[in-house]
């Protein structure tokens, strides 16, 4: 198989969509290091669910990505784990609901350091092993909120819209590389991020839960279904096979037709 061999970092994949893209390139046989801040005792039985499943080696690398030094570390012990690095899914993202005047300071700083300043390190350690190869992945895990904005969520609209920016300038300086950068944007996927947003949407828009859920995350798509993480790993483990070397500093989106209107 094309993708023996072959190694993958996925930040922030115990949870949501990146469990379920490090669940499908383990089964396909990719060796898969996941990643959150929790210690790996806590995560123990998520990460067995994937071991369990999986064709390739796993591991888990603990790495608070809203710690800058840690954040710098992660790709680098992926590459001591595997002895080399060739997909790197930067997925670990965080959602903080609130008006632009009454957003804390501190989750401003924490949304910045996981959404953008982790793509960065990630992506800067990983990047001379792809290049010296001649081949290697990278794939960003943005938002149709990297594409349009919705009130009260300028921390996570901002960077994920500097996500794709990062995407398209990273994806020219190794054009020629082998290398591809591409950033996903999918719509409203039924996670934890997304259910644990309920309670804030309603009360800054004045809705009940149910309104939020038919109106706020439902109304923008116009499938009005939520997109599953299955989905999202599908359209990773494309980007990752030889017939994708072609797309690059793409935002592709997967999310009911929203960035359509
Ligand atoms: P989730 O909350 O289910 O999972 C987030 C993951 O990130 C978890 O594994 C969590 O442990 C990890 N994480 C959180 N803080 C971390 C930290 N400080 N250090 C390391 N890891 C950390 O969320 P999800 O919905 O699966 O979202 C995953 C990505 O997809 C995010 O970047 C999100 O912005 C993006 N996204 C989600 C949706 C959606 O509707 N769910 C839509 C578009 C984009």
């Amino acid at each position: 198989m094309e993708q023996h061999g072959r190694t993958v970092l996925v930040t922030g994949s115990t949870s949501g969509i990146g469990l379920a893209i490090a669940r499908r390139y383990a089964a396909l046989g990719y060796d898969v290091a996941l990643n959150s801040h929790a210690a790996e005792a806590d995560v123990g039985d998520v990460v067995e669910s994937v071991r369990q499943a999986a064709n390739g080696r796993v591991r888990y690398l603990r790495a608070d990505l809203a710690d800058p030094v840690e954040s710098q570390a992660l790709a680098g012990a992926a590459i001591a784990a595997f002895g080399r690095l060739d997909i790197l899914v930067n997925n670990a993202g965080i959602q903080r609901v609130a008006p632009v005047e009454a957003f804390p300071v501190a989750d401003w700083d924490r949304i910045v350091a996981i959404t953008l300043d982790s793509a960065f390190h990630t992506t800067r350690t990983a990047l001379p092993g792809m290049v010296e190869r001649g081949w290697g992945r990278i794939i960003n895990i943005a938002s149709a909120h990297g594409l349009r904005a919705s009130p009260f969520k300028s921390a996570y609209v901002a960077t994920k819209h500097a996500v794709v920016g990062f995407t398209k300038s990273v994806a020219l300086e190794v054009a020629e590389k082998g290398v591809t950068v591409n950033a996903i944007c999918p719509g409203y996927v039924w996670t934890p991020l997304v259910a644990a947003q309920v309670a804030d949407q309603a009360k800054v828009h004045g809705l009940s839960e149910d309104e939020v859920i038919r109106s706020i995350f439902l109304g923008p798509q116009p499938t009005k279904a939520f997109v599953q993480p299955e989905e999202v790993a599908e359209l990773c483990i494309y980007l990752s096979g030889d017939m994708a070397r072609s797309i690059t500093g793409s935002t592709i989106s997967i999310d009911g037709g929203w960035t359509a209107k």
